[in-house]
């Protein structure tokens, strides 16, 4: 895994940052549904998650079918955020695709003036 820098958003309104460390995660723009279900409650669906890094690709069978997926981590603090869909096996799931699950009780929304 290579370190990456930290990265930061900016010129928003709104943005999810995460909950133990506060680094910057997502912006408002980036969550596609916010009625999906993470692995303990209510989730995010999302296009992009900055600051993370990954775990080891696993297949895993989901309620909507058969998903590679890898878990997600916070880079700073490493609590785990959710995962990112890498394949999908059924055709209706391909959206999925590079698209990311965070668990909303993992992220806190800040508000900028
Ligand atoms: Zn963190």
């Amino acid at each position: 895994m290579t370190k990456k820098n930290q990265e930061y958003i900016d010129n928003i309104e709104c943005m999810y940052t995460c909950n133990t460390c506060h680094s910057h995660l997502l912006s408002q723009k980036d969550i596609i549904s916010r009625a999906f279900q993470g692995r303990d409650g209510p989730a995010y669906f999302v296009d992009q998650v900055l600051n993370i890094i990954m775990g080891a690709k696993e297949e895993r069978m989901l309620m909507t079918g058969m998903h590679t997926v890898v878990d997600i981590f916070c880079m700073i603090c490493q609590t785990k955020l959710g995962w990112k869909y890498l394949y999908a096996f059924e055709h209706n799931q391909k959206y999925k695709e590079n698209k990311c699950i965070v668990e909303r009780s993992k992220i806190a929304k800040e508000i900028m003036w």
